[in-house]
């Protein structure tokens, strides 16, 4: 049987844009060569026999131009051939051009891009002018015919806005993907913008309510997400999976990591491209044997949760970079993953167990009984006719 994978191909850690919860690098920094672009189809050629997901991450993906996607997407494709590819790209959108839409358009790519919420709120965390260059780029997306979705970072300020930035979405029929945000790793105050666990556990349970309410007017991603993972018992989406071996990342110097997470931070390079490193070669590496030294620490730690199947103990980059690589605890997030996956539990079992019987309910829908509103099996089943 097949196993998709997944490869965060970093171009550039430079971005043009200064959010003040990120770490990405000023705009000068290097861009990945073709040269190294060539070593990385080459390795991906016999790296594996399962089909790929190849997601132009960054810094900014788009700062290494029109001219860098011309090559690099055949390139990728035709190695990839054999196995199948997909490609998807995570940007701002600010250095969006007609070029560049016209080479993503003809491989349809899809995007991601990063909005918080309505201008005031998204300049405040992203900086001044953000909102207007991610718009303009978001028109000249669309006229190519593009898909956008958005995700947008909660921070600690934001939180307080939540009704605001849902009804923004919601307005502007934008997909809500949500994003907290993290300590900073490299700034002088970790936890200025950090969204706490338990602020984050209330803010699921909000959107799931907004989701369930707002059923198919908007799609709020991660809720989408959490009720698969409850309902198939395993996780769909790398926080919720043992993303180790399934995916890795390339940065601009050709440098193999875990994730593009890791990007930048020597001591987690795990392999170069050029090397044409095997996946036990990968595993082996210091970085590669912590991944799965990780896993082995969930089975243990977490092998009382009810929810260890589908959660998998969270990303293993939330809990093992801030202490300094040593695996001390499993995801900060852990205290909002229950939360949502008891929720949504108890919400399922109530409506499977406290629904009306089929002797009671009226099968010619009378007019007088006033509708029930949609739960989340109705969700889940919406997400499986998908
Ligand atoms: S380290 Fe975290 S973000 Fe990266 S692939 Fe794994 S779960 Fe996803
Ligand atoms: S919810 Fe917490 S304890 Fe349960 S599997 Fe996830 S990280 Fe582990």
């Amino acid at each position: 049987m097949k196993t998709p994978f997944h490869i965060m191909l970093v171009p550039t850690l430079g971005c043009p844009s200064h959010c003040a919860y990120c770490w990405s690098s000023e705009e000068g920094s290097p861009v990945m060569s073709i040269e190294t672009l060539r070593e990385v189809a080459e390795w991906l050629r016999d790296f594996r026999d399962d089909p790929a997901t190849v997601t132009f991450h960054g810094g900014e993906p788009l700062l290494a131009g029109a001219a860098f996607y011309r090559q690099a997407l055949p390139m990728l494709a035709g190695a990839l051939s054999r196995q199948g590819c997909y490609f998807a790209l995570q940007t701002n959108l600010w250095r969006m051009t007609p070029e560049i839409a016209e080479v993503l358009a003809e491989y349809r790519v899809p995007l991601g891009s990063s909005i918080d919420g309505p201008r005031e709120i998204n300049d405040l965390q992203r900086g001044d002018g953000y909102f207007d260059k991610t718009m303009q780029g978001y028109e000249i997306a669309r006229a190519h015919g593009l898909d956008v979705s958005f995700i947008c970072t909660f921070t600690r300020h934001s939180v307080e806005h939540r009704e605001e930035i849902f009804q923004f979405f919601l307005e502007n029929g934008f997909t809500l993907k949500l994003h907290p945000a993290l300590p900073s790793l490299r700034g002088s105050e970790p936890e200025k913008w950090a969204l706490s666990p338990e602020k984050y556990g209330e803010l699921l349970v909000y959107l799931l309510d907004q989701a369930l309410e707002h059923m198919g007017e908007i799609d709020v991603m991660n809720i989408n997400d959490l009720c698969r993972c409850v309902f198939t018992r395993r996780g769909t989406v790398c926080t919720f999976a043992d993303c180790m071996g399934n995916t890795f990342a390339i940065g601009p110097d050709g440098s193999i990591y875990p994730c593009y997470r890791f990007i930048g931070m020597p001591a987690y390079v795990m392999g170069h491209v050029r090397d044409r490193p095997t996946a036990e070669d990968l595993a082996a590496s210091p970085a590669g044997q912590l991944m799965q030294a990780y896993k082995e620490f969930v089975d243990g730690h977490c092998g009382e949760c009810a929810h260890i199947g589908y959660c998998r103990g969270g990303c293993p980059y939330n809990a093992i970079t801030p202490t300094g690589g040593e695996i001390k605890d499993v995801d900060p997030h852990c205290t909002a993953y229950k939360r949502i996956f008891d929720e949504i539990n108890d919400r399922l079992n109530d409506e499977m167990f406290n629904a009306p019987s089929m002797m009671e309910a009226n099968p010619f829908g009378s007019r007088r009984r006033k509708p029930a509103k949609p739960g989340v099996m109705t969700l889940m089943h919406r997400i499986a006719m998908k």
